[in-house]
């Protein structure tokens, strides 16, 4: 480890490890840290990515996928099921990942790109003079150090600390975020090809049981409830009621519980000399609350626009105003949308959901977009339309 980098990359989760990739390849000296010692373990995630999405970023190799979709299955509360099939669509669906490889995978491309990687290095401050982030303080195998930077990005995830030391806000509310409980189960006698969802406000309030395939018959099969419906409900008990009612011989391998955060954007995710990517971003999808995609796609916009003020020799906030521009036009408009929809989801009743999952079902659907998947709805809903005007 030297004493000073042009960038160092705080989390080598999707988020930081595309940052550290796209700088160290345009010849930045760039620092990557990880407070873990195996970096993508443990895993926080269910796994599931789109294809197109990922292939902008990496080519698919098959140590890193465990299942390739063809399409999934939504089960509204009285059983009625829509399907949505690759066939059926015409278009591509998803992986799922083995992100404890995966998140490796993308590490090992920004050290091949030429950044140092350093793990067991917990970031414990910021460095700041004259109002801008110059450096970072570490620990290291039991040492502080400070390390100086003229840019910093942090990519610290779900409960990350970097923007609030550089005094952004970054606070969620408990009653936004969606609490998840998953478990990895062997014996899951799913159709390998297809991810299943369940709705309904007694399997899970405002939220969904999800049933993901990991290949040779594993599955991940989790649930995310919305802190403000939840109620009494622990999603671990509604967990295990579903396994015991729906998989009877599974039989569970790993467990993992987390947070994900279902507000929309933050108001700022730049101060002078710092960018925030990906969950520590609050950039995950409020409907899905996937966020793989979107931390690596804000990575990406970070460390070019991380070049481009360092070769212009300004790292205030009106260069990076160019990262708050780009992410907020893209990612940011997704979410945007997504909140509108959410914010009319999380109010329908088990009726409004089995109503609606009857006016899919003979939907053909013409690709898997969430977009067309609303004007499916619309067509078949029309009091949706009011609603969701904001999408217009
Ligand atoms: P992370 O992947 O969280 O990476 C942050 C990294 O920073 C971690 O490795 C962490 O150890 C490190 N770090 C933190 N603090 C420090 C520090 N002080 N110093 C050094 N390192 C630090 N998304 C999807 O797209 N698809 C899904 O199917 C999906 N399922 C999910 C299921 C659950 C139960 C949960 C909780 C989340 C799920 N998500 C899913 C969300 C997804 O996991 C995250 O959005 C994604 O991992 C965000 O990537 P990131 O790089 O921003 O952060």
């Amino acid at each position: 480890m030297k004493k000073e980098y042009d960038l160092i990359v705080i989390g080598a989760g999707p988020g930081g490890s595309i940052a550290a990739k796209t700088a160290a390849k345009e010849g930045l000296d760039v620092l990557l840290i990880e407070k873990r010692q195996e970096i993508g373990d443990p895993i926080r995630c269910a796994e599931g990515v789109g294809k197109y999405n990922l292939k902008q970023h990496i080519e698919p190799d098959p140590r890193w996928i465990c299942a390739d979709l063809k399409g999934s299955c939504i089960f509204s509360p009285d059983g009625t099921e829509i399907e949505m099939a690759e066939e059926i669509a015409g278009g591509e669906v998803g992986y799922v990942l083995e992100r404890k490889i995966f998140d490796r995978a993308l590490a090992n491309e920004s050290a091949i790109a030429g950044a140092e990687v350093m793990v067991k290095t917990r970031a414990t401050d910021l460095i700041i003079e004259n109002e801008t982030v110059c450096g970072i303080k570490l620990m290291h195998m039991g040492e502080e150090y400070e390390v100086r930077s003229k840019i910093v990005i942090g990519a610290d995830g779900m409960e990350s600390k970097v923007g609030r030391w550089a005094g952004i806000d970054t606070s969620v509310k408990p009653a936004d975020i969606e609490t998840c409980a998953q478990y990895l189960v062997s014996n899951a006698n799913i159709d390998q090809e297809f991810c299943y969802f369940y709705l309904g406000n007694e399997i899970a309030p405002a939220g969904y049981i999800w049933l993901f395939p990991k290949g040779g018959n594993k599955a991940n099969v989790g649930i995310g409830i919305l802190g403000s419906k939840s109620g009494e409900n622990r999603p671990i008990d509604l967990l295990n009621e579903f396994i015991e009612k729906n998989m009877p011989d599974a039989k569970i391998i790993e467990m993992v519980v987390g947070g994900v955060p279902v507000s929309g954007t933050i108001d700022r995710t730049i101060a002078n000399g710092l960018m925030l990517v990906g969950d520590a971003a609050r950039q995950s999808d409020p409907i899905t609350g996937g966020g793989i995609i979107n931390a690596m796609d804000a990575g990406k916009i970070a460390g070019e626009v991380a070049v481009k003020a360092i070769r212009k020799g300004d790292n205030s906030t009106t260069t990076l105003q160019e990262y708050e521009d780009l992410w907020r036009e893209t990612i940011g408009r997704e979410i945007d949308n997504s909140l509108i929809v959410k914010e009319t989801f999380v109010n329908f009743t088990d009726e409004d959901l089995n109503s609606l999952a009857n006016s899919l079902k003979n939907v053909n659907f013409t690709s898997m977009s969430l977009l067309d998947l609303l004007l499916a709805l619309f067509k078949a809903n029309k009091k949706l339309l009011w609603n969701l005007r904001g999408l217009f």
